[in-house]
């Protein structure tokens, strides 16, 4: 059997003299490993392909007992020259990989993940991002994605509309009035249920968090990467939402951040 299709090379190794292994992460099929023999030699077959962070069309063999991949040839698409050899945005990529490879997608839901996962390399590219903040929102978009997007217009226990959430401007857009100030009405976030408790209702283990983050949050889940650079968030706002974020992947997702690594927990 044979298929050619549209794949970003995650990691690449050799083997033998020349031959290599890929990781790739195919637009529609997810992860897969595949092998290129002769790849360290045939630029004719490879050119430009056999590298991370690579964007090709693969052309992929898989073996008659179906036990493993060959590669048959590759397409160049796009090398993000743009990333390549700079180190700080290389690791924003790279914590981008990880969190994908550790969320194990299956075929199905890959294609959405491919999509975002191109679209903020092209962000990314454009150099625009705060540091800290791409990988946040990636996570945090990737994870919104898995059908886990939380409603924050009511109360995950009553379903009373949460007071101070329904204002409609995004303060914390460029160019917008910053809504950062103490005044900000106080919510708390059930990771659990994945929503905003009330006051009335109260939940001891929920996450504390001011008005402006939980609409920071709603806005990630309706934005795609290429707005990203718009978001402006104090330092108190992204304190909180990388706290609620690694909660709730760690909750639902069963992933936690740990020397430079997921880990499944
Ligand atoms: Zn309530």
């Amino acid at each position: 059997m044979e298929f050619t299709e549209r794949a970003l090379v995650l990691r690449v190794g050799r083997f033998r003299e020349n031959d290599v292994w890929v990781k790739l992460f195919c637009a529609g099929r997810g992860l897969l490993t595949a092998f290129a023999f002769g790849g360290c030699r045939s630029r004719r077959r490879f050119c430009g392909c056999l590298d991370s962070l690579v964007l090709a069309d693969f052309r992929v063999e898989v073996s008659h007992r179906g036990g493993y991949n060959v590669l048959q040839e590759g397409v160049l698409r796009n090398a993000f020259p743009g990333l390549r050899g700079d180190t700080r945005r290389l690791g924003q990529v790279a914590n981008c990989v990880k969190f994908v490879e550790a969320v194990q997608l299956d075929a199905s839901g890959a294609r959405p993940v491919f999509d975002l996962l191109l679209e903020t390399l092209a962000t990314l590219e454009g150099g625009v991002v705060g540091a800290e903040m791409l990988p946040l929102l990636f996570k945090a978009k990737l994870t919104f994605e898995q059908g886990l997007r939380p409603d924050l217009s009511l109360c995950v226990r009553c379903g009373r509309p949460i007071a101070g959430h329904d204002r409609a401007d995004h303060g914390f857009e460029s160019g917008g009035n910053s809504d950062a100030a103490d005044d900000s009405p106080r919510l708390a976030f059930s990771v659990e249920r994945g929503g905003l408790v009330c006051d009335a209702c109260g939940d001891p283990a929920a996450e504390p968090l001011c008005a402006g983050t939980a609409r920071a949050l709603e806005w990630i889940g309706q934005s795609r990467p290429a707005d990203w650079p718009r978001l402006r968030l104090e330092p108190f706002m992204r304190r909180e939402l990388g706290r609620v974020v690694d909660r709730f992947v760690a909750w639902h997702l069963g992933l936690r951040w740990e020397n430079g690594t997921y880990r499944k927990i």
